[in-house]
């Protein structure tokens, strides 16, 4: 499986994308600006769609993406996310007022996308992909995303903060070959990162001494301007793990 980073920032600006990946050609995790830089082909490539959650920097592509698609697809693309966060977006996007409910065009039996209600603690399959959804610690609710392959084992932990049922899942697994997790602010915002339930590097560092695995760690989410600060105290705490700071572009192999 490939993973492509196609936005990994906690903000804009110049070659700052926020959150999205794309897995292989056909599954989107999160839909952040990153997603914005798909080609149309691409877009039209997609099949699925999981959303960590409804904050604006992991959804804010997700609009204007299905309204690109719309008319050129042959089946929905499913969005799958929790039930909350479907609420919010039919509550609060898709109402009509600042966007269509792209569930129910060009007709309801038809659709462009179809919302999927994906539960924490359940797991779903698609293709020789096993799918697990684990509830992490943010400040609305939040999934990481667990997905078992063939070739290796990958998780993406969204926005989070301290979460040790995420922990626990991840040891359970026989192997963990990749793991995304965010770092959104260098230990000085402590306070803040505390406040808005984010990793910075001193609670990411006590956390990962949980992890039983050797993954690559791939850190994502830092505030913009902060990036080679927050990944300098990361790695200063952690010399013995494989971190890296994704960029936009990067693709890792599991
Ligand atoms: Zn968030
Ligand atoms: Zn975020």
């Amino acid at each position: 499986m490939q993973v492509r980073v196609l936005g990994c920032s906690g903000g804009i600006g110049g070659e700052r994308h926020t959150t999205s990946f794309l897995l292989d050609d056909w599954l989107l995790l999160d839909a952040g600006t990153g997603a914005a830089r798909l080609t149309l082909e691409e877009m039209r490539t997609l099949q699925h769609v999981l959303l960590t959650h409804s904050h604006m920097d992991h959804i804010a592509a997700l609009p204007l993406l299905l309204d690109t698609v719309f008319g050129s697809r042959e089946a929905p693309l499913e969005v799958r996310a929790s039930e909350a966060v479907l609420r919010t977006l039919r509550e609060h996007i898709f109402n009509w007022r600042v966007w269509p409910d792209f569930s129910q065009l060009p007709d309801p039996a038809r659709p462009v996308t179809r919302f999927v209600d994906s539960p924490a603690g359940g797991h779903f399959e698609l293709g020789d992909h096993r799918i697990s959804m684990v509830e992490v610690n943010h400040v609305v609710p939040c999934w990481a995303y667990i997905i078992e392959t063939r070739s290796g084992n990958f998780c993406f932990t969204g926005d989070t903060t301290s979460t040790d049922a995420l922990w626990a899942a991840l040891n359970r697994l026989p192997r963990l070959d990749l793991l995304f997790v965010e770092c959104a602010f260098p230990d000085r915002e402590g306070p803040l990162a505390r406040a808005s339930k984010h990793y910075c590097p001193s609670t990411l560092a006590g956390d990962l001494q949980k992890l039983q695995h050797d993954p690559v760690i791939g850190i994502s989410h830092f505030k913009p301007g902060s990036e080679q600060e927050t990944f300098a105290e990361l790695a200063a705490l952690m010399p013995g793990r494989k971190l890296r700071a994704l960029r936009a572009d990067q693709t890792y192999t599991v």
